[in-house]
């Protein structure tokens, strides 16, 4: 059976650019663009921890799970 797939998605909207999901994402999924602020650099590599999703202060993050 395969793996669920899943991939965080941020709202840049909310995002402030404190970098919690970056510095702490186990897969280094996220990279701080020009102002700080999280991108989506590698999402084939998430796992899924929702540790982005609990530790960010904005509630920017959401994770779509897939298969
Ligand atoms: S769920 Fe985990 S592995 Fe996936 S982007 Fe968030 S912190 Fe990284
Ligand atoms: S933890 Fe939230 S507010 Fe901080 S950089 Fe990531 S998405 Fe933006």
């Amino acid at each position: 059976m395969a793996q669920q797939k899943c991939v965080p998605v941020v709202n840049a909207a909310r995002c402030k650019g404190c970098g919690l999901c970056v510095a702490f994402c186990p897969k280094k999924v996220f990279e701080a663009d020009f102002e700080g602020k999280c991108i989506v650099k590698f999402p084939e590599a998430c796992v899924g921890c929702l540790s982005c999703d609990y530790r960010c202060p904005d509630f920017a993050i959401k994770l779509v799970f897939g298969d």
